[in-house]
Order: C-alpha cells, then sequence, then structure tokens
C-alpha cells in the first residue's frame, strides 16, 4: 500500500490502490510496464513543487512524463513517484517576438498549430502526439533541422521545479549550467513546467512522401543518397523500408506489403519543391505520393507516425558514411528480401546544420554523422518481442563498420548508460550539474547522468 498522507495538488494522485490504476500508470509506449509508487497528474508548477518535497521528505524518487514515447529508456521506477504533465497543455504564442512558451504536457502537434496561426513554425519531428518537452530535452531532430538545427537549440528559457523543490526559470544567464544541460542532455535534471521556444518563420513549406514498392532496393537507395548528397540545407530528408500490418486502418494498396518511402521537407515554394523532388519521382510508379505544399504544421504528419499509444522496440545508431557497401549492408539486413520483423527500418538524413556547431549551444550542438539508422518493430506478443530485439541487435552489427561515435539521445530507445550517447566531456560536464543540482539522485530520468560522472 502506498502511503501518500501529506501530500496535497490541485491534480490527481493516483495509486496502486485505485481501480484504474493500470491505465493512471500506462505509457504511450505500451512495451513500458511501469510500476511506479504513484502517478501524480500535476497542473502546475505549485503541484510539481509540492509532489518533489514530497518525494524528497519520503525518501522517494521521481520522474517527469508527458505522454511516455521514451518510456522503455526510462528504467525501473520502483521507489518513484511518476510526474505526468499531461494537464498542462498551455500554448501561448508571442507573434511579434516568434516565441511561444510551452507547457510542459504539450504534443508536438498542439504546438504546431498554435505556431500556425500567426505563420509561423515550430521545429517537429516526425510524431504528432509526442511531447514537446522530452522530445526537446533530448534533442528534436526535425525536418528543417539541416536549416535551423536541433530543437533544444531554439529554446530561449526554461521553467522548471529544481530537485529541491524550487520553481524557477533559468536561461543563459540565470543558472546556465543547468539550462545547457538540458538542452539535448535529457531531463534528469529538474521538472520542467514550461519551454520559451524560439519559432521560425515559416508558413507554407512543400513536404511528403513517396510510398514505392520496396523490391526497387538498394539502387533507389543508392540514388536517393546521391540525391540527399546534393541537396542543399533547406531540405531534409528520410528513407525507410517500411512494413505495416495487415489491419483495416492502414490503407488497402499499403497494407501487409514491403515498401521503400522517401520523405522530405523542401523549405521554399512548390516550384522549388517541384524542382527539388523532380528527380526522386523519376525512381519508379509510386503506389501512393504525397507531396505537395502543406501548411507548416502538416509537417508533424509527413512520416503518418501512429497517433495513438503502441508498443515499439527501436535501437538505432548513428551512420558516418552511406557508402555503396553501406547501402548493400543495409538493404541486406532491413529490405524486403530480408525477412526482418521490424515495422520500419530507416535512415534519417544529418548534415547542414544538424552537424555544425551551433551558437550557445546546450549539451547536444550537433551530430558529427551523415544519417542516422533506426530500427523499430511492433511486439504485439512476448515472442514478437524476443525476435524483434534479435533483429535490431543484427542490423546494429550489420551496420556496425559504417557507424559513427557515439549516438542520439532520443532515439537511444533502450534503457543505458549516458556515455555510450553522448561524449566523455559532455558527460562529465553533465555529471558536474547533476551533482550541483541533484546531489542525491532524486530526479529520474531515461538515460540518467550520475554525480559520479563528474
Ligand atoms: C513514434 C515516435 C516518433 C519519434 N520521432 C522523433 C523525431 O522525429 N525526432 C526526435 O528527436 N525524436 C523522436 N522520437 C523520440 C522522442 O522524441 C523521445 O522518445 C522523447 O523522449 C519523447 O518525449 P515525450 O515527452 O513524448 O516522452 P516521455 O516518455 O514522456 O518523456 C521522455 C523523457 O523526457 C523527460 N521528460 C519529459 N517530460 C519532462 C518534464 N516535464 N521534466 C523533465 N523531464 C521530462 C524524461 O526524462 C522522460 O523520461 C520519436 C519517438 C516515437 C515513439
Amino acid at each position: 500500500m502506498t502511503e501518500l498522507t501529506g501530500l496535497s495538488t490541485t491534480g490527481r494522485v493516483a495509486t496502486p490502490n485505485d481501480s484504474d490504476w493500470d491505465a493512471a500508470r500506462a505509457a504511450w509506449n505500451l512495451a513500458a510496464d511501469q510500476q511506479p509508487r504513484a502517478v501524480a497528474f500535476v497542473e502546475g508548477a505549485d503541484d510539481v513543487a509540492a509532489v518533489v518535497r514530497f518525494a524528497a521528505e519520503e525518501g522517494l524518487q521521481v520522474a517527469g512524463q508527458g505522454t511516455g514515447h521514451g518510456a522503455v529508456a526510462l528504467g525501473p521506477l520502483d521507489d518513484a513517484i511518476l510526474i505526468k504533465t499531461e494537464r498542462m497543455r498551455a500554448v501561448d504564442v508571442d507573434a511579434d517576438a516568434r516565441t511561444a512558451r510551452v507547457e510542459a504536457g504539450a504534443l508536438a502537434q498542439e504546438l504546431g498549430e498554435a505556431a500556425q496561426e500567426h505563420g509561423l513554425c515550430s521545429l517537429p519531428g516526425s510524431s504528432p502526439d509526442v511531447g514537446v518537452v522530452g522530445y526537446t530535452l533530448g534533442g528534436g531532430l526535425n525536418w528543417l533541422g539541416r536549416r535551423y538545427g536541433f530543437a533544444c537549440n531554439r529554446v530561449n528559457a526554461i521553467d522548471l521545479v529544481t530537485a529541491g523543490g524550487e520553481a524557477r526559470r533559468v536561461d543563459a544567464e540565470t543558472d546556465a549550467d543547468l539550462f545547457w544541460a538540458l538542452r539535448g542532455g535529457g531531463g534528469g535534471y529538474a521538472i520542467v513546467t514550461a519551454l520559451h521556444l524560439d519559432l521560425v518563420p515559416i508558413a507554407e513549406l512543400y513536404a511528403g512522401a513517396l510510398l514505392l514498392p520496396a523490391e526497387l532496393g538498394a539502387d533507389a537507395v543508392r540514388a536517393y543518397r546521391d540525391w540527399a548528397t546534393d541537396v542543399p540545407d533547406e531540405v531534409t530528408s528520410i528513407v525507410r523500408f517500411l512494413h505495416l500490418p495487415p489491419i483495416p486502418e492502414v490503407p488497402e494498396p499499403l497494407r501487409d506489403r514491403p515498401l521503400l518511402t522517401i520523405g522530405a521537407a523542401c523549405i521554399g515554394s512548390q516550384a522549388e519543391g517541384e524542382e527539388t523532388i523532380a528527380p526522386l519521382r523519376e525512381l519508379g510508379e509510386p503506389i501512393m505520393d504525397t507531396f505537395g505544399q502543406i501548411p507548416a504544421a502538416g509537417l508533424n504528419r509527413v512520416h503518418m507516425d501512429p497517433e495513438q499509444p503502441v508498443p515499439g522496440l527501436g535501437h538505432h545508431e548513428l551512420i558516418r558514411e552511406l557508402s555503396d557497401d553501406a547501402i548493400d549492408a543495409f538493404v541486406g539486413a532491413a529490405g524486403p528480401e530480408s525477412g526482418s520483423p521490424l515495422l520500419l527500418a530507416e535512415l534519417r538524413q544529418l548534415g547542414g546544420a544538424l552537424g555544425r556547431p551551433a551558437e550557445g549551444a546546450g549539451a547536444l550542438s550537433h551530430l558529427d554523422a551523415a544519417f542516422v539508422m533506426l530500427g523499430v518493430g511492433l511486439p504485439m506478443t512476448p515472442e514478437m518481442g524476443e525476435a524483434i530485439d534479435r533483429h535490431l541487435d543484427d542490423l546494429h552489427e550489420t551496420m556496425a563498420p559504417w557507424g559513427a561515435e557515439g549516438g542520439y539521445f532520443n532515439f537511444a530507445e533502450r534503457p543505458g548508460e549516458v556515455e555510450t550517447i553522448l561524449p566523455p566531456e559532455t558527460c562529465a560536464r553533465l555529471g558536474e550539474v547533476k551533482r550541483r543540482w541533484d546531489p542525491e539522485g532524486m530526479i529520474q530520468a531515461n538515460h540518467a547522468v550520475s554525480p559520479a560522472l563528474a
């Protein structure tokens, strides 16, 4: 029985004694079986501070969670109160300043639509219902990334509650070390209550995807690679093998057949976009072509990511160089002949501003790699989970000869040490921030940093 006597919040606090406990503790990623001591559905910074202070007095830990997209990486919560921020959804756009204040539970699509009303755009990734805060704290690899860099480096201030239970606003001048750590180092240093973001002046752009038969194979991936090497920073793209399940929600022509998809966002006019994409249209007759001039908020849906909770297991690798050999290896392990049990295996294009040191950067400045590879499977049964994990390991091993050092925080979906993701000097600096702001290790997070790393 969880005793929570003395914890007073505006929002609800759920415990294992509640009849809806399983729903209360569930994460967006249904593969995560979270078992915290309690779940606090906070409604503001005062609630967060009350939960953090209560946890400290009781010798418990806390963990922040917006949606649970990253919940598999979070690890055990046996002695933690899970702070769910889904009731804190306000998004306030200042059109003149081109900024937004985004509360901790707001979703990417909600931010995108609020910015769109003012002819502005956030830096969205592929998922409409990912949490803006978790996505941004882990970097924020996005459709405009080669032009504007990682989303974390367009944060100008952060409202948070410290491990000591104190509400503060941090920025480049005030508590600059904490501000630095949270921008790309994940959420292990404080509980964020809101982000202040710079928006970009894009109202619409040319974006979409070609869905092609996967049988086009290595030749098409090589042609894509050559095309991607030449495009300007205004273009960011993703190529992937995709095998959608045989369920009615999937349109019939795409159901249960191996696909090769090439998605891209091209900043500029329709005519410029059409010209940029033209060489890709020559690869073969598409099963579907979704390219067009779209409102910027539509970027969230270009990749057609699921918009409801699903179970997912993933693994990733940074790819130094996508040589012909690397493409053959990738197609062999993930293409139509591979027998892969994965939903998808993709290569997301880096380079441009994603590969250059960002001005005033946080813990993630840029990535020194050409692509990031991500594999994801849907484990509907434990047996499928085992087969998926084995295949993810094989894919990782197959691509290792072309792998770059380190990883990308947000795609590190397995629980694991931050030292395998971020460079040693970044980890040491993060360790110092942890030692200063959370010496007792109160705040749990995916890929948490220990003060001992300092
Ligand atoms: C379908 C899908 C598509 C994705 N696409 C992209 C993409 O295009 N680009 C990209 O970069 N990533 C992408 N990701 C990865 C995603 O950004 C990470 O999983 C991210 O952590 C999710 O944030 P969340 O808040 O939704 O998830 P959560 O699981 O709620 O949060 C993840 C972590 O963020 C921290 N956190 C969240 N809220 C708070 C808070 N209030 N205070 C302190 N810490 C907090 C915690 O450490 C938490 O464990 C994708 C993931 C999925 C499942």
